[in-house]
This record gives C-alpha cells, structure tokens and sequence, in this order.
C-alpha cells in the first residue's frame, strides 16, 4: 500500500514572522494525524527558520533546485546545499516555473537528477492548460510532460523513489478543482504510462492531485484508487485548512 503524502507549496508567500507562525501551526497541528507523510515547502529563505521549528512528523520540501551540482547558476540553489539544510522533498517542473520562467522537460529533467543525486525526492508536477484540455489534448500533453522527463534520465535510476503531483493548470489557484472522476482518470493514465516501463515501479509511485484542494473536497479526491494525496497551495497557508486535509488523507 502507498503512504499518503500531504505536501504544501507555500510558494513565493510570507515573510520570517509568518512563515515561523504557519510551521508552528502545521506542526502542532498534525501531532494527532497518523500514516499521512506531511510535507511544508517554503521560499528558500525561509528553509532554516522553518526546520528550526517543524517538529518530527512534518518534513520540509524546497520548491525548486538547481540543474547542476555547484559553481556558475547565479540566483539558483544546488540540491546539496538544500540536503544539507535537512530538506527531504522538491517541487520540480510546477507550471508557474514551466509558464512564468520557460522551464522545459530537458531542465527539469537535469534539475530532478540532481535532486536525486542528492538524496533529495522530487515531487515531479505535470498537467495540462484549459485550452489543452479543450482539444482534447490531456493525456497527450502529460504523456510528453512525463516521457520528457524519463527519457532524459539515467534508465537505471530512472524516477527513483520521487513523487507525480497532476496538476491541470486550470485548476491551480483558481477555484475550480477537477472533479474526482477528472482526477482519479489522469492518475489511472499516469499510473498506465509508467507501468509501460517499469509495473512495480507504476505500482509503488505515490501520485499527488494538486489544484484548489481545500477541507472540503481533499476527501472526496483522496477517496479514488489511484489519487494517493495532494500537492496543496493556496489551502497550505492557512493551517487549520492544511491539518483538515492531512487529516483527510
Ligand atoms: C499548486 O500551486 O501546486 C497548487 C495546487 O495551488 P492551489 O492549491 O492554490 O490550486
């Protein structure tokens, strides 16, 4: 059976003070919650201050890492230096980096074998836009997203002990979540695609739903075979919204 994984992506939100209230919050707040992995991904800056307070049931993410082991990326952080700060877990290929900074499958493949490199596990974020769906494109466009990233890594490591988080860009941030049925079709596909390479691998990979999961619908999502927990962000910052979903799963 696959645990479920809870992770947040507080994303570019907070200043010290805030980010040391909500990981205080979080962290008292799963005390009671058993057999849920919970994860916190906040800014960089905020990485030490965070595991400073986080107790020992939720782990940190960071929510991106560097292509390349060390020396000339101004203004990237290696997996290393994010591993040594005790950071568990990385947001890799999230449509705001792929939309907002051009990020394509042949970086986020070099970015998820560093983190791999470095003991980090990748949280690999795949979907598609409304207009992809329109055209009736979906399972194309997460069939590319995916093989971009697979065929670029090492075939013996492969995905590695990392994580699919689908989420359909129409519904990051917007309100409107996909439907159970909508959500537990592409992680069947997404499980169906993987399994071509590698079934215990299919089997094993814990795939995430993320966009507009909140309290009210994380148990309906959380409910289908094949959705084994939720890439969460605007519900992560508040906590008692992030503890209900954990607790939901
Ligand atoms: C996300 O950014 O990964 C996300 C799922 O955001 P939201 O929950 O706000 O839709």
């Amino acid at each position: 059976m696959r645990t479920p994984l809870i992770a947040g992506n507080w994303k570019m939100n907070g200043l010290s003070a805030d980010a040391r209230t909500l990981a205080e919050a979080v962290s008292d707040g799963v005390q009671a919650t058993e057999g849920v992995e919970t994860v916190v991904c906040p800014p960089f800056v905020h990485l030490p201050l965070v595991r400073a307070v986080l107790g020992n049931r939720v782990a940190l993410g960071a929510q991106n890492c560097a292509d390349a082991p060390t020396g000339a990326r101004t203004g990237e952080v290696s997996a290393s230096m994010l591993a040594d700060l005790g950071v568990g877990y990385v947001i890799l290929g999230h449509s705001e980096r792929r939309q907002y900074y051009g990020e394509d499958e042949a970086l986020i493949a070099a970015r998820y074998a560093e983190a791999l490199a470095h003991g980090l596990r990748p949280i690999l974020c795949v979907g598609e836009t409304l207009a992809e769906r329109e055209a009736d494109r979906t399972e194309a466009v997460v069939a590319n997203q995916l093989h971009g990233v697979i065929d670029r890594l090492d075939a013996e490591v492969g995905l590695g002990n990392g994580v699919i988080a689908y989420e359909p860009v129409w519904a990051i941030g917007t309100g409107h979540t996909a439907t159970a049925q909508q959500a537990q079709a592409m992680h069947a596909f997404i499980r169906q695609t993987l399994a071509l390479r590698d079934s215990l691998l299919a089997e094993r990979m814990q795939l995430l739903y993320g966009g507009s999961m909140k309290a009210a619908n994380a148990a309906e999502l959380l409910a289908e075979p094949d959705i084994d927990g939720g890439l969460i962000g605007g519900a992560s910052l508040k906590p008692d919204d992030f503890v209900a979903i954990c607790a939901a799963a």
